[in-house]
């Protein structure tokens, strides 16, 4: 077995050319490393005169964003392939496909998606996306029902619990996303116009209980084989297709703490537009675009997961009048209180979004700033008032 090496475009190169099934022996082949994540490299291989081209991901023993001083466990590259196994066997076209994985190189080969775009970028100059709720939300609805207690037996499911318990990950977002932000900690950054509204933010128990739970429940409650990183960084589109990318953060927690993600990170782009729509008309009706997709993804992965429930459900209790009722509601209050979350920590926290970032004035990003932390504060501290998606896309309404 080959031993860890970590890649350059010259050595992915040579590694590609070995693979089997992919080159001819004699392709001429090009490379690029493309990663653009905090983590991991990403390399484009093309063969030159077919156009043919592959993806090989490798995970770094370290992150990359800090350096060798904080180093990360390889095994995050084997929860992400088998994470892309999972989800492309629930929702084929909706991940990348993958070739190949090496555990000692802790390297996975998959699909080139070079003709997508990521969704981030695409949001920044008002790009829509005709097909993006239909497609996310069958994604949440699929991956997360079939890998639910609702779909695999209950030790098939504690198997996998065990199988991706992926702690070192778990811990970073632990911190990242419900601690540190709200103390004052060595690794928040946040742009100095935001300090008033951060002391607040740090001295507001109310707000710090509610994380605090919510926090628990993404420690304790194993619903469901979630993402676990599903930001709108990770998906990747065109205005036909969606593909979900970068699963290494994968474990069973809470299934709103995917579509969470989802929401919070629309609503960052919502917010952003402040920054980045001078025109008050052009950024009111984008604005309602994405509140608007908002409420579709709710929709569609409402639809599908009832159906899901109705049809693929092994738990007798399934049945239960009111059932599905009670356990879509309680997830939907999950799913306002993460996506706040996520919000907050994106402003005050470690490792920022474009979507903020590219707003060069600092007065004006620390505008788009406060009303993304004003919502995702309201959806934390409201999350038990919200039953429907519409009563989240009012607040926002108000709010902005
Ligand atoms: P990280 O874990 O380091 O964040 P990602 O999997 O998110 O790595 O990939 C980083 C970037 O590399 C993506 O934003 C995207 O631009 C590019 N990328 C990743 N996978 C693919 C792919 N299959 N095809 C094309 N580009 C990709
Ligand atoms: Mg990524
Ligand atoms: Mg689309
Ligand atoms: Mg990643």
């Amino acid at each position: 077995m080959l031993q860890y090496q970590a890649l350059n475009e010259y050595r992915a190169m040579n590694y590609a050319r070995k693979l089997r099934n992919m080159f001819m022996s004699n392709a001429q082949l090009d490379c690029s490393e493309i990663g653009d994540g905090n983590l991991n490299l990403v390399f484009r291989i093309t063969d030159k005169s077919s156009g043919k081209s592959i993806i090989l991901k490798q995970a770094l023993p370290y992150a990359r964003v800090v350096g060798e001083s904080w180093p990360l466990t390889l095994e995050r590259a084997r929860i992400e392939s088998q994470a892309y196994i999972i989800q492309q066997s629930i929702c084929p076209g909706l991940v990348p496909i993958i070739y190949h994985y090496d555990s000692a190189m802790a390297l996975t080969v998959m699909e080139d998606l070079s003709n997508h775009l990521n969704m981030r970028k695409g949001l920044v100059p008002r790009e829509r996306y005709p097909h993006f709720a239909c497609h996310i939300g069958t994604f949440l609805a699929r991956t997360l029902y079939l890998t639910s207690d609702f779909a695999w037996p209950s030790q098939v499911k504690k198997e996998k619990v065990v199988q991706f318990s992926n702690p070192e990950m778990c811990k970073i977002s632990e911190n990242l996303i419900f601690t540190d932000p709200y103390f004052n900690s060595e690794t928040n950054q946040f742009n100095p116009l935001l300090a008033d509204k951060v002391v607040e933010i740090w001295e507001n128990n109310q707000l710090k209980l509610e994380v605090a739970k919510l926090k628990e429940g993404s420690l304790t409650h194993a619903q469901a084989l979630i993402h676990g990183d599903l930001h709108t960084g990770s998906i990747m589109v065109t205005k036909e297709d969606t593909k979900v990318i970068d699963p290494e953060f994968a474990f069973y927690g809470p299934i709103g703490f995917d579509i969470g993600a989802v929401i919070g990170n629309l609503l960052l782009s919502f917010a952003s537009h402040e920054g980045h729509t001078p025109d008050s008309q052009e950024r009111i009706e984008y604005q309602a675009y994405l509140l608007t997709m908002i409420e579709q993804i709710w929709t569609y992965f409402e639809k599908e997961f009832r159906d899901l429930w109705e049809k693929e459900s092994k738990e007798r209790m399934a049945v239960i009048p009111g059932y599905v009722d009670h356990y879509l509601l309680q997830m939907f209050e999950d799913t306002a209180g993460y996506a706040g979350c996520k919000m907050i920590r994106r402003i005050i926290g470690l490792s920022h979004v474009w979507d903020m970032e590219s707003i060069s004035d600092p007065s004006l990003r620390a505008k788009a700033e406060k009303l993304a932390l004003s919502i995702g504060q309201k959806l934390v501290l409201e999350r038990r008032q919200v039953h429907r998606i519409n009563d989240i896309t009012s607040r926002v309404r108000q709010i902005a």
